[in-house]
């Protein structure tokens, strides 16, 4: 939990963590932050300053500690507050690179991927196919059948997929059932963003509920289809825990309405939604919270309906991997518009971190190389892409900032380098792993050559007259 000494409350030093065993989704900062000597920030034991002089700028530094902490926390959690069978699935959407999955992996978590791309970056992190779940709403045949050949478990969207995944089935040498589950949309509505809110009726995704039977009954008829379970996400960034214990009672619902087509349902899958502090503010519950709520409430909801306890599983990403990066910086030039603002420029933005353009989404900074210096600052930090609402942190407090400071935007773990672009033909940034004073990197910096990589001048162009 962030410090309430008064003392520190004008300064950096208030976003560092009072303790590193706590929930990290409840931070600011990873659980590694410290302030060394220098009044330098230090993360997974390694000065930020000098990171940068190392690895460049701007750079995406994962704290492994961070990570695994809130992985243990989720596995840990459910051993404690379920009775039965529990896994935890990372939903790699957030950041999926080879040397996060193998991190997750090593933790004992599953993954969730929504694309090939995810499950090619998960195969080659060498995940097996059972531990691999996939998800979303417009699956390629293609993409359906490399998730078979790898007997991952594929959580069905939709009546076309059921279709194709008969079709799929049938058309194998040797048969063995396609493992699935059925995404339903349970009508629950939360707080939070429009655009990550995925539980009310009006979703792109999912089966509704006036389909259930006939999907139940379809699924019955057709051998090629080996029904798990089912599946329900609600949304993300999401504060709240009602919405989880009354998704239990949904979900256990579908359950006893699957029993008439002869279907037993071994697996409920919760997905994921724990919100992060963005900022001082933000005030979402623990992991441990999270999963006491999410663990009782599918308990009690077997309990009052006579059902033995299913596999639980749960699909966290944000909550998992959000707070352990922070992204840092280099400040260029400042501009002052009189009695209106004061600009930042730094060396990425909307490229590196969409989400303030995308969702409006708000983040706090502090400057790595001036931790104790007093907030006296009021300042919005610009990106340096084409746009004006290139924007990363408006009206924020910082120290008196100058061209060379490194700014570290808070909170960068999740939904940033996975949603990066090359917007503007910038490079998107390297990512370096720290771990007790070791700094490794986990993506290479792209080169103007990696811009390029895919562009192709036809002939006809090239026979063009130059000017
Ligand atoms: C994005 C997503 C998640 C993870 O959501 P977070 O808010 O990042 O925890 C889980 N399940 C599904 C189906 C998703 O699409």
């Amino acid at each position: 939990m962030l410090s309430t000494d008064p003392k520190l409350a004008n300064s950096g030093l208030k976003f560092l963590p009072q303790s590193s065993s706590g929930s990290p989704n409840q931070e600011l900062l990873p659980l590694t932050a410290k302030v060394n000597d220098k009044d330098a920030l230090e993360i997974g034991g390694c000065d930020v300053t000098t990171l940068v002089k190392q690895f460049g700028s701007p750079l995406y530094i994962l704290d492994e500690f961070s990570l695994r902490t809130a992985a243990a926390q989720y596995r840990d959690s459910f051993k404690k507050y379920y009775p039965g069978a529990a896994k935890v699935i990372y939903a790699s959407k957030a950041w999926n690179c080879l040397a996060v999955c193998r991190i997750v992996d090593s933790e004992g978590l599953g993954i969730d991927v929504a694309s090939g791309g995810e499950l090619y970056t998960a195969l080659q992190a060498g995940i097996s196919g059972d531990n691999i779940y996939f998800h979303g709403n417009n699956k390629s045949a293609a993409e359906l059948a490399m998730a078979i050949e790898h007997q991952c478990t594929i959580m069905v969207d939709n009546w076309q997929e059921l279709k194709t995944l008969v079709e799929l089935g049938r058309d194998r040498a040797s048969f063995e059932a396609i493992k699935i589950m059925l995404r339903l949309t349970p009508g629950i509505e939360c707080h939070t963003h429009e655009y990550i809110r995925t539980g009310q009726i009006d979703s792109k995704f999912g089966f509704g509920l006036d389909s259930l039977e006939a999907v139940f009954e379809f699924v019955s008829q057709n051998k090629e289809l080996d029904l798990q379970g089912l599946h329900a996400h609600i949304g993300s960034q999401i504060f709240e825990l009602q919405p989880h214990q009354d998704l239990a009672g949904v979900l256990m619902d579908w359950a006893i309405a699957a029993q008439k087509y002869d279907l037993s349902i071994k697996t409920i899958n919760v997905g994921g939604g724990l919100g992060i502090c963005y900022t001082e503010t933000d005030d979402p519950p623990s992991i441990e919270d999270w999963v006491k709520t999410v663990a009782e409430a599918i308990a009690a909801a077997c309990q009052s309906r006579n059902l033995e306890l299913p596999e639980l599983i749960a699909e966290p990403g944000r909550s998992l991997i959000g707070t352990a990066c922070v992204t840092a910086y280099t400040v260029g030039g400042t501009k002052t518009v009189p009695g209106i603002r004061n600009y930042i420029s730094i060396d990425g933005g909307m490229s590196d971190n969409p989400r303030p353009i995308t969702y409006e989404s708000v983040y706090r900074a502090v400057v790595a190389n001036k931790m104790s210096a007093p907030l006296e600052n009021k300042v919005t930090i610009a990106g340096k892409h084409c746009e004006s609402g290139d924007i990363l942190i408006q009206d924020g407090l910082l120290p008196r900032v100058e061209s060379g400071d490194i700014i570290v935007i808070m909170g960068t773990g999740a939904y940033n380098y996975s949603m990066a672009s090359n917007y503007n033909r910038l490079t998107r940034p390297a990512a370096v792993l720290v771990n007790r004073g070791e700094a490794n990197l986990i993506l290479q910096r792209e080169t103007y050559d990696d811009l390029i990589r895919q562009d192709l001048l036809p002939q006809r162009l090239l026979n063009l007259p130059q000017s």
